[in-house]
């Protein structure tokens, strides 16, 4: 097992490990944040979904808390700036997309983009993380595959009138993504977490998503990779 002797191989207290923690908790802390934040704007854009949206706020607010704590427990200080900084881009098109009432963009870069990030990156933590990261993180991560599956539906349901929309979002906002994972590839790795299985198994979670939406194999595969080949 593999997994497995990774983790023996990681020394949790060196200060290796725990400069790269700083930045990866950080982002992750920022990540949840972020989530937060745009879960309390969706609800105000789309009023019938307010009290489920509000929900998916909270737990993203206990996901910032527990994240918060794994930081702690290892006595590491979360580089929070860094982490701003690492979302910037991401954030801003959020923003912008949600002051022009673009809901389609705002759901694919959260409900589809944040959380699929979330989802490759927690999978491919529990393995290496300490035990008392590894019990928050399983629970967070459960969460994660909920606040997929709301975009999901709410995209499956509007499938027709938002294609368009999506496609040109997933264009703007996908190469984003492999160039967050390229940032963060040697930090993950002093983690024990790899940069390819990080982008498999983004690109797995993102498929299943678009599947589920609506969009055929070919437009799946054309809108998974866009960017990558590119960094
Ligand atoms: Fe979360
Ligand atoms: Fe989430």
């Amino acid at each position: 097992m593999p997994q497995l002797e990774a983790s023996l191989e990681l020394d949790f207290q060196s200060e290796s490990y725990k400069d790269a923690y700083s930045r990866i908790n950080a982002i992750v802390i920022e990540g949840e944040q972020e989530a937060f934040d745009n879960y309390n704007r969706l609800a105000e854009m789309l009023p019938d979904q307010r009290d489920e949206l509000h929900k998916l706020a909270k737990m993203e607010q206990r996901h910032m808390k527990g994240f918060m704590a794994c930081g702690k427990n290892l006595s590491v200080i979360p580089d929070m700036g860094f982490a701003q900084k690492f979302f910037a881009k991401l954030h801003e098109n959020f923003k912008v997309a949600a002051a022009e009432g673009k809901v389609v963009t705002c759901l694919l870069i959260q409900s589809l983009i944040i959380e699929c990030f979330a989802i490759a990156a927690y999978n491919i933590y529990i393995p290496v993380a300490d035990a008392f990261a590894r019990k928050i993180t399983e629970g967070v991560v459960r969460d994660e595959y909920l606040h997929r599956n709301f975009g999901e539906e709410w995209l499956k349901a509007n499938f027709e009138a938002s294609k368009a929309e999506l496609e040109d979002a997933n264009r703007q906002n996908l190469p984003l993504v492999w160039q967050m994972l390229n940032e963060v590839a040697d930090d993950a790795r002093e983690l024990g977490m790899e940069r390819e299985s990080l982008v498999e198994d983004f690109m797995i979670a993102y498929g299943e998503a678009l599947e589920n939406i609506g969009f055929t194999t070919r437009e799946i595969m054309r809108m998974s990779a866009y960017g990558l080949a590119a960094v």
